[in-house]
C-alpha cells in the first residue's frame, strides 16, 4: 500500500474547500493536444483521457457507499506515468460521466496542493476531467460523488433481494460505465493496478474484484497487483454468505441460494484445469463466484478473481453452467490479453467463447459441446437476419455510438465461429500451440484487430492462406466456410418437431422424457415463429411448459407462446418478466410483445410494473423496444 494513509492524511488537511474554485481557466490542453489526437487516429473514440500524454498506472480507492442516499462518496488518488514525448503542460485527462467532483489536488506522494481542473463537456458518452499539473508531478487526487443519473452502480431495496433482508449494491463497469462511478481513464487500452478501503453498513458484506485484504479500523480493504482496465474494476456489496467450491475457489452469494450456488458450480476447479492444460497458467491466485440477485442485466461478468453471475443460471442440474466456463474463461482471453479499443471486442468475446467451447467439449463431451454450437449459431443467424450490414461486422464501426450497442451475437459467435474455422485449417494441435502463444505473448497488455492480424499472419501462415481473413473480420454476413457441427440428436428433434407442428404426431409421441436442456431450446425453436393454439395447449399438458424453472426453456417457451398468442402463459409470461431483470431474456420477449399489435397494451403494462426493478443497462434497451412508461 504505497502511501496511501499518508497520503490520505495530506488530503484530510486540505479538504472540501477548492471545489468550484478550479473550473475554470486551468492552463490546459493547447492546439499541441490536437495534433497527437490527429496522431492516435485509431486511439479508443469513447474516451476522453490522454494516455499517450499522461498514464495512470495504479489506483488508490476510498469509497464510502451510503444506502440511503443511494449514493457512494470517494476520493481516487491516480498514481501518473508521463509518456515519451508528453507536452511540459500536460494535464491528466480522465474520464466522467453523472459524477460530481469535490475537489482535486496534484503533487507528489505524500505531498499534494490544490489543483486546478476543469470540465471539459464531451458527448453522450462522458465528459473529460483535466487536472492541472507541475513538472514531476506524479500523484492527482479527486473527490467525488455519484449521482442517481449514473449507470454503473445499482441500488436495491431489500425487496429486490433473494432474502428480502437487506439492501444491496453492485457495479456493471463494462463497457463505458465505470467512469460514473469514480474519475478514471475509462479506455480498455489502460491498465492499472489498484487498491481499495470501502465504507459500508454494519451486517454488510464487501467484495470487489480484487484480493480481500483483513478489515482495519472499519474499512474493508481489497488489492489488485496486476493491471486491469477500468472496465474490469466492481464491486459489490449486501448480505452475503459464501462457500468453500475448490481449492482456490468459493461462491458468494445470499444465504438463501447458497447451498443451491455451491452445488451448481462443483465443477469449477475442473473448468480451471482444463484451460490451464490447453493456455497455461491461471494467473490471478483466486477464482470465485458472485451470484447476484436477480435483475443484474448480464449472463455474467467476467471480473478477475471475482466473476460475476446472474442467478438465472442455477437450473439445478448443471445444465446451464456453460456460462461460468465462459466467464472463467475471461481469465485468459479478455482479463489477461484485452481488446484495446470497443471496435475489437471480438477479440474478448470470440475467444472466449471459442474456449467455452473446448470447456464443455473436455468437461461434458463433443455431443453436448456440439449442441451448445449449434444452438449458438442458430440464434446468431436468426439476430444477424435482423442486424444492419455495417452491425454484423466483427471489426465493428462504433463510432458516434454507445459500445452497449456493439453488444450483439456476432463478437462472440460469429467471432468464435471464426476462431474454430481457423483451427480447421491448421488443424487443433497446431491451433492450440497458436492459441497459447498469443496469451503468452500479449499477457497483461491490450491488442488490436490489426496486432491479431499480424499475428496470425507470422505466426500461423496456413490458415492466413487458407481463410479469407478480410471477408471474416471486415464483411458482413456470417461466410459459408463457417463450421458448425452436425448432432444426431437434433436431426431426430428435428424431425419430430416438423411431424408435430404438421400434426402427424401427437405430443404423447415425442418422447422427450429424458430431453437435456440444450435438446428442449432445440426442439422449442424447431417448431417455427408460432403454433397454432390446440397445438400449445397439447405441448403444454404434456411437458408442463409453463411451469418450467429453468430460465432458458422458459425464455424459449414464452416467446413462441406470445407469437402464438397462447393466453394461458400470460401469469408465467409476466412473472419471468418481474423475477428477473437479465437483458438476453427481456429482450426476445419484449420485442416479440411490441411487435404484435394486439399484444403491445400487455408488454407496456407488464414493463410498467417490472421496470423499476430492471438495471439501467436493461432498460436502456428495453426503453427502446416497447417505449419508457
Ligand atoms: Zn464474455
Amino acid at each position: 500500500m504505497p502511501g496511501f494513509s499518508r497520503t490520505l492524511l495530506a488530503l484530510a488537511a486540505v479538504g472540501f474547500a477548492l471545489f468550484g474554485a478550479g473550473c475554470r481557466s486551468a492552463g490546459v490542453a493547447s492546439g499541441k493536444e490536437s495534433q497527437l489526437r490527429a496522431d492516435q487516429a485509431d486511439r479508443d473514440g469513447h474516451s476522453r483521457s490522454r494516455p499517450w500524454e499522461i498514464r495512470s498506472t495504479h489506483l488508490e480507492l476510498e469509497l464510502e457507499l451510503d444506502f440511503e442516499a443511494r449514493k457512494l462518496r470517494g476520493r481516487v488518488i491516480h498514481h501518473l506515468r508521463r509518456e515519451p514525448g508528453c507536452p511540459k503542460d500536460a494535464a491528466f485527462a480522465c474520464d466522467l460521466r453523472a459524477l460530481e467532483i469535490r475537489g482535486a489536488w496534484a503533487g507528489r506522494e505524500g505531498d499534494l496542493r490544490a489543483a486546478t481542473q476543469r470540465i471539459v463537456p464531451g458527448t453522450d458518452f462522458g465528459d473529460g476531467l483535466e487536472v492541472a499539473l507541475e513538472p514531476g508531478d506524479d500523484r492527482v487526487a479527486i473527490d467525488f460523488e455519484t449521482t442517481a443519473a449514473g449507470t454503473g452502480l445499482q441500488w436495491l431495496e431489500p425487496a429486490q433481494t433473494a432474502g428480502r433482508k437487506a439492501p444491496f449494491l453492485f457495479s456493471q463497469s463494462q463497457a463505458i460505465h465505470a467512469r460514473t462511478w469514480f474519475p478514471c481513464q475509462d479506455s480498455p487500452g489502460v491498465r492499472a493496478s489498484y487498491e481499495a478501503r470501502v465504507r459500508c453498513p454494519e451486517g454488510l458484506e464487501v467484495v470487489m474484484s480484487a484480493e480481500k485484504l483483513p478489515a482495519a479500523d472499519g474499512w474493508q480493504r481489497f488489492r489488485l497487483e496486476r493491471p486491469i482496465p477500468s472496465y474490469l474494476i466492481a464491486i459489490a456489496a449486501g448480505r452475503l454468505a459464501s462457500a468453500e467450491i475448490g481449492p482456490r475457489s468459493r461462491v458468494w452469494a445470499e444465504p438463501e441460494q447458497l447451498d443451491l450456488a455451491a452445488s451448481e458450480f462443483v465443477d469449477t476447479e475442473k473448468m480451471i484445469q482444463t484451460i490451464e492444460g490447453l493456455y497455461g497458467p491461471y494467473r490471478w491466485g483466486r477464482y470465485d463466484i458472485l451470484v447476484l440477485p436477480p435483475s443484474f442485466p448480464f449472463g455474467g461478468m467476467e471480473n478477475p478473481l471475482l466473476t460475476f453471475a446472474t442467478p438465472t443460471i442455477l437450473a439445478g442440474d448443471r445444465s446451464l453452467v456453460a456460462l461460468i466456463a465462459h466467464e472463467l474463461a475471461h481469465s485468459w482471453s479478455g482479463n489477461l490479453v484485452t481488446n484495446a479499443t470497443w471496435r475489437d471486442f471480438w477479440l474478448n468475446e470470440g475467444f472466449t467463447v471459442y474456449v467455452e467451447q473446448r470447456v464443455m467439449e473436455a468437461l461434458f463431451g463433443p455431443e453436448r459441446a456440439g449442441m451448445e454450437i449449434m444452438l449458438a449459431m442458430r440464434s446468431l443467424k436468426e439476430e444477424m437476419a435482423e442486424l444492419e450490414p455495417r452491425d454484423q461486422i466483427l471489426h465493428v464501426d462504433l463510432d458516434g455510438r454507445d459500445p452497449d450497442a456493439g453488444f450483439t451475437g456476432v463478437p462472440y459467435d460469429k467471432g468464435a465461429a471464426f476462431l474454430r474455422r481457423l483451427e480447421q485449417a491448421v488443424g487443433r494441435e497446431r491451433f492450440d500451440r497458436f492459441l497459447r502463444g498469443w496469451f503468452d505473448g500479449h499477457a497483461f497488455r491490450s491488442v488490436s484487430t490489426a496486432d491479431f492480424v499480424e499475428y496470425l499472419e507470422r505466426e500461423l501462415p496456413e490458415a492466413a492462406d487458407a481463410v479469407d481473413l478480410a471477408l471474416w473480420i471486415e464483411g458482413p454476413g456470417l461466410p459459408e466456410d463457417a463450421p458448425i457441427p452436425v448432432s444426431r440428436a437434433f436431426e431426430t428433434i428435428d424431425r419430430k418437431a416438423a411431424d408435430f407442428v404438421a400434426g402427424s404426431i401427437e405430443a404423447g409421441a415425442i418422447a422427450a422424457g429424458a430431453w437435456t436442456t440444450q435438446e428442449w431450446l432445440r426442439f422449442i425453436s424447431s417448431l417455427g415463429d408460432r403454433l397454432p393454439r390446440e397445438r400449445m395447449v397439447a405441448l403444454d399438458r404434456a411437458f408442463g411448459l409453463n411451469a418450467r424453472r429453468n430460465s432458458e426453456i422458459s425464455c424459449a417457451w414464452l416467446e413462441l407462446a406470445v407469437r402464438s398468442h397462447y393466453e394461458a402463459a400470460w401469469p408465467r409470461l409476466e412473472e419471468f418478466l418481474c423475477e428477473q431483470g437479465r437483458r438476453k431474456f427481456l429482450k426476445p420477449l419484449y420485442k416479440a410483445l411490441a411487435e404484435d399489435p394486439e399484444l403491445i397494451a400487455l408488454g407496456r403494462r407488464i414493463y410498467a410494473r417490472a421496470r423499476p426493478g430492471y438495471h439501467a443497462i436493461s432498460t436502456g434497451t428495453i426503453d427502446e423496444i416497447i417505449g419508457r412508461p
